[in-house]
């Protein structure tokens, strides 16, 4: 489904990914973990178009979107739920998810049900400021506008990040939910239960560089992830 084939990125005169390939396959949830400043970020980045390959190519269902703009990735259905959320906290829940629907165009009452069926808490916080919502909250909202692109490929990005369990939790069983879908998944993360809650396959990213990618199972069960990749020996 997604195809990244000796993917190199940067900036200015740093080389951040070196030749990094993998793929995510639509039955198959991915996770991508990796340390602080592995490099996870950056190549959320490049998947979806913000900065440029310097190298290798992208594949959407064999397409080349390398060198595509950003809006294009989305319209082909790349969507991504940044780090750190990024919701607009002045603007309404609404609001909110009506940018994410952006690249086809005015959103219609069938797309805002749609989401609203999955997450019943935004639909009754439809109305308030997205910055009043709590973390989980703000994390299912970032998650939903995403959807109201109607993506093939979701790309998630530390969602864990400042989430108490319970939150965490909710966030894996409605990524499974959005996964059980059809949407391909690829989570980049550092919390090895939400990689274990959600992943089947597995890629470690160390310094830029691919050096594991197998069933998560496998992965994460051999605790070799956690030892060496993850720093918390
Ligand atoms: P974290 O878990 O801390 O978010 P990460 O694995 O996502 O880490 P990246 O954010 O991709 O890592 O950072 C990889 C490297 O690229 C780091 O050395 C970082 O300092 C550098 N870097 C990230 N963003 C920029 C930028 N905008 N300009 C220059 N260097 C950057």
């Amino acid at each position: 489904m997604l195809r990244i084939d000796n993917l190199s990125a940067g900036y200015d005169r740093l080389e951040v990914l070196h030749a990094v390939s993998f793929s995510v396959e639509r039955d198959a949830p991915t996770v991508m973990l990796g340390a602080n400043g592995a490099g996870k970020t950056t190549l959320c980045r490049v998947i979806t178009g913000l900065i440029p390959a310097r190298g290798g190519g992208i594949f959407l269902d064999g397409a080349d979107i390398t060198r595509l703009d950003p809006s294009e990735r989305v319209k082909r259905g790349v969507a991504l739920v940044p780090e750190g959320r990024q919701v607009f906290p002045d603007m309404t829940v609404r609001e909110n998810l009506r940018l994410g629907a952006y690249v086809h165009g005015e959103p219609g009452r069938a797309e805002f049900d749609a989401v609203f069926a999955m997450f019943p808490i935004l639909a009754e916080r439809q109305h308030q400021r997205a910055g009043l919502l709590s973390g989980g909250e703000q994390q299912m909202l970032a998650l939903a506008r995403a959807l109201m692109s109607r993506p093939r490929l979701l790309l998630l990005d530390e969602p864990s990040q400042g989430l108490a369990p319970k939150a965490v939790a909710l966030v894996a069983e409605t990524v499974n939910r959005i996964a059980a879908t059809g949407v391909a998944v690829l989570l980049v993360e550092q919390n090895l239960i939400l990689a274990e809650a959600v992943a089947r396959h597995a890629v470690v990213l160390e310094t830029g560089t691919c050096v594991a990618d197998g069933p998560a199972s496998e992965m994460l069960a051999s605790g070799a992830v956690e030892d060496s990749y993850l720093g918390k020996k």
